[in-house]
């Protein structure tokens, strides 16, 4: 049994398919981007999503983050639906009430890290916890450097995002995320606009997350060595389908998809 295998289990059965999308299909006027899609994530695993580019990761995320709508099928979150079939076969997404209580538990750092470049890393990371969760500010703030501790700016709290470096403010993204206390954490490309210098420091932030939390990861990455460390599952997506699903160590020493083996000699 696997350490997320087991991890899931200490948290009875419902948890094994803690995210869950059945049939997902989605396109944009005739590129089919999701094809009759169905894969589900445990609480506490570590999954990233690897394949050339195009092949739909992405928009898996963004779905989890409802900035998308699915043409057809259902998107589950615990016991919660994100969008749903309805019996007459039309896609009925969940009332907005439900869609924020859902979203609330789901987090995502991007490419670009977009933080307030009118605001100091601080408030960057204490901003949505007040605003959003009704947190107090003095509790905010104790939690902000508690997590700007962790990846490594306690003393960056009074800069401003122009003042750090791209890798600096992706680890200050990663801290704001965090501040949200989610049950799930996206991470799309988040190394890609970075130096593979700023991009390791990035990576190693992202290491420890995963070693001291037990938050459910979904991560679209082309860092490869990562993928490897972090994940406990590695799905290989191409034209919009799952064509291999494995743990790391299985998918990189010994894909068993050609097309896997392809993709994997043009990033390695
Ligand atoms: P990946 O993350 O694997 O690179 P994406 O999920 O970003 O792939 O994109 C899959 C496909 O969907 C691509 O062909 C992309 O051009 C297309 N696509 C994504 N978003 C849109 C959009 N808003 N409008 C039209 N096409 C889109």
């Amino acid at each position: 049994m696997t350490e997320a295998t087991s991890a899931v289990a200490e948290k009875g059965p419902k948890q094994a398919d803690f995210i869950r999308f059945d049939d997902i299909s989605k396109r944009f006027g005739k590129n089919v981007v999701l094809d009759d899609l169905s894969f589900s994530v445990g609480a506490g695993e570590r999954v990233t999503l690897i394949g050339p580019s195009g092949s739909g990761k992405t928009t898996i995320l963004r779905m989890l983050m409802t900035l998308l709508k699915p043409d057809s099928g259902t998107i589950k979150v615990g016991e919660d639906y994100l969008f749903h079939e309805e019996r007459n076969g039309s896609l009925a997404p969940a009332s907005e009430a439900h869609i924020r209580k859902v979203r609330g538990r789901i987090t995502m750092v991007f490419q670009q890290y977009n933080l307030f470049p009118n605001m100091r890393v601080l408030r960057n990371v204490t901003e949505a916890p007040v605003h959003v969760l009704g947190k107090s500010k003095d509790e905010a703030e104790e939690r902000a450097r508690e997590l700007l501790d962790m990846v490594g700016l306690g003393d960056k709290v009074s800069a401003y995002p122009s003042q750090l470096s791209g890798g600096q403010q992706q680890r200050v993204a990663i801290a704001r995320a965090l501040a949200m206390d989610p049950d799930i954490l996206l991470l799309d490309e988040v190394t890609s606009a970075l130096d593979p210098e700023l991009a390791a420091e990035v990576l190693d932030v992202l290491r420890d997350v995963a070693r001291s939390s037990d938050i459910t990861m979904l991560c679209v990455t082309h860092a490869m060595k990562f993928a490897r460390d972090v994940s406990n599952r590695v799905l290989m997506f191409d034209a919009g389908r799952i064509i291999e699903a494995a743990p790391p160590a299985e998918i990189f020493d010994e894909p068993k998809q050609e097309r896997t083996q392809k993709f994997l000699q043009s990033v390695l």
